[in-house]
């Protein structure tokens, strides 16, 4: 018996990155697990790399879908069931930052930019969770919701309609968790810093750039106080402890920050301020 077993666990997002450390993680310590994201090919990677950590066949589903849409989501939750039976975890994991069409910066970036962000990042949260919620409820189940160290309370110009979306998903989280622990539901989140995947590629950043971006942030003590960007299993092993009953009951409604230290540096400290004074 692994500690997930007999568990039943939807991963979105789970075509790349964190998502996908988040699922093989899963899968590997028995959970069955229904994968998903848009891009069919990177899904099935993901499946691949469940195989061939040992996992059956029958424990894992794949369903290519966009999770924008409802129709998308239904067909999510209704495939789980279907195959499976129930749904103890849900992982609201799936998300994404944009940039402005015609280069448009901080407060001018268009409103769609804005549109298109809250949907996956914020309403595709609120109405999966909606759709899920009975089953969990049947299962005293757990919701893990993956938001972001850009919520703040940091001013974020460059990515403002991405941050303000994972602030408001902690809000949601925090809310949904005393509206769910009722029913027996806990709801916690995970606010990664930087982490290496397919993220940066997604927003569109030509290949090597985010990699450039690693480099420069890992070797800047003011940018990552430990010296290295985050990896996937990184935030896949706070998920699985948040997701572990055993371990993390007593949490409610929390999001745990995993940045290397980012956040608890502050610009004038960067700087060695004796030896400024002393010049
Ligand atoms: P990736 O781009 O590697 O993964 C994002 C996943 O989301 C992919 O599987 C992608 O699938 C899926 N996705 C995006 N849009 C949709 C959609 N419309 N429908 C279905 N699936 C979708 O990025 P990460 O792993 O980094 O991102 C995971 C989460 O982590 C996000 O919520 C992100 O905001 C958060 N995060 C990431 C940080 C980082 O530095 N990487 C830092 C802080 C938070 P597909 O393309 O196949 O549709």
């Amino acid at each position: 018996m692994t500690r997930f077993s007999g568990k039943v666990v939807l991963v979105t997002g789970s075509s790349n990155g964190i998502g996908r450390a988040t699922a093989v993680l899963l899968a590997q310590e028995g959970a069955k697990v229904t994968i998903t994201g848009r891009n069919a090919q990177r899904l099935e990677e993901t499946r691949q790399e469940i195989l061939k950590a040992g996992v059956p066949e029958d424990h894992v589903l794949a369903i290519a879908t966009d999770l924008a849409t409802e129709q998308g989501q239904d067909e999510l939750i209704d495939s789980t069931i279907q195959k499976f039976g129930r749904l103890d975890i849900l992982v609201n994991n799936a998300g994404a930052a944009f940039n402005d069409a015609e280069g448009r910066t901080g407060v001018d970036q268009d409103v769609s930019v804005y549109d298109k962000i809250m949907q996956i990042n914020m309403r595709s949260v609120v109405t999966l969770t909606q759709k899920a919620k009975k089953y969990l409820v049947e299962t005293k189940g757990e919701i893990i919701n993956v938001s972001s160290i850009g919520a703040g309370p940091q001013a974020q110009p460059t990515f403002l309609y991405y941050a303000m979306s994972k602030a408001a998903l902690d809000q949601f989280t925090r809310s949904a968790a005393i509206d769910l622990i009722q029913h027996g539901v806990r709801v916690n989140s995970v606010s990664p810093g930087a982490v290496l995947t397919g993220f940066g590629e997604a927003m569109g950043m030509p290949a090597g750039m985010h990699e450039k971006y690693a480099e420069f942030i890992s070797s800047h003590k003011e940018c990552i106080p430990c010296g290295a960007i985050g990896q996937p299993i990184d935030i896949a092993n706070i998920i699985a402890f948040l997701a572990d009953r055993k371990l993390s009951s007593y949490i409610i409604g929390q999001s745990i920050v995993a940045d290397g230290g980012s956040t608890l540096v502050m610009g004038m400290q960067a700087h060695d301020m004796m030896s400024i004074l002393k010049s």
